[in-house]
């Protein structure tokens, strides 16, 4: 015999449908330059927090860069592509997204790995292997605005989310997210956690991909550098594939319909890049 719940029961789980039903639809906010709403449950604070955290582990373990001509060109490009984005967002009236973000960039003496990342809250690392498929500011400006891109669209607090709302369903969510602090952790661990690897453990989709390509484009072209290289870039990226692709490739494979849609977006970005 199926159980019928209790009225009280069940007004109970009506209530908690309803405001976790509102508690995702005020958590969905639209992506700058590209419009498309993503859910961002977890907090700014808290994220960029446990991101801060993390990248301090990161820079202990890691041995840096102590070549000062690479480490400047670096962090010369970044704060560029950050001061671009900042623009960018405040145009788009986005701009208390990313006020308090504390950018940082570092140069992880690593020549095997090709890749760099930017963690919510603009820590952002690059490895020296990237640097010769990058060649000069302007190809190490295409991959670093991807990056950054990635983190102002808050791609990794979607992508959180999602495993949140997996793991819990609607209802129990917002009752998890409130009373337990390190299910969230848990979950940036899973997202960011570099541990003993290097790199992300977790892949952006492919929304988010062709996402970040798009505002990284933007990023670049207004932080004056010329948009046009993102495809020679990602073609010399491809080029290092083969039997041992880059870690950049395992999380960012570029296929030929990739490089067509970035090269569809130039124009777009040669406007930004000719406007300055
Ligand atoms: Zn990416």
């Amino acid at each position: 015999m199926k159980a019928v719940p209790h009225a009280p029961v069940k007004r109970f789980r009506q209530l908690a449908f309803l405001l976790s039903l509102s508690f995702i639809l005020f958590s969905c906010a639209s992506v700058p330059v590209t419009e498309r709403r993503g859910l961002h449950l977890v907090p700014d604070s808290e994220l960029t927090t446990m991101s801060y955290q993390e990248y301090n582990n990161v820079l202990k373990k890691s041995k840096l860069s102590t070549d000062m001509a690479k480490v400047s060109m670096v962090r010369r490009v970044g704060q560029r592509i950050a001061t671009a984005s900042e623009q960018l967002l405040v145009e788009k009236g986005h701009g208390d997204d990313i006020r308090n973000y504390k950018w940082e960039f570092n140069l992880i003496e690593d020549d095997k790995t090709v890749n760099a990342w930017c963690m919510p809250g603009g820590k952002v690392a690059v490895y020296t292997g990237l640097l010769p498929i990058a060649q000069d500011e302007n190809g190490l400006a295409v991959v670093m605005g991807h990056e950054v891109a990635h983190a102002i669209a808050k791609h990794g607090n979607e992508r959180m989310s999602q495993g949140l709302l997996a793991q819990f369903g609607a209802i129990g969510l917002s009752v998890a997210l409130a009373g337990n602090p390190g299910v969230t952790s848990d979950i940036f661990m899973q997202a960011y956690g570099v541990g003993a690897q290097v790199g992300f453990l977790l892949p952006y989709s492919r929304i988010q991909e062709s996402e970040a390509d798009h505002i990284g484009l933007i990023l670049m072209a207004k932080a004056g550098y010329d948009p046009r290289g993102a495809v020679v870039l990602w073609q010399r990226m491809n080029a290092k594939g083969g039997a041992h692709p880059p870690e950049f490739l395992s999380t960012h494979p570029a296929p030929e319909s990739r490089i067509r849609n970035i090269e569809s977006l130039i124009p777009e970005a040669m406007q930004v890049y000719k406007a300055r």
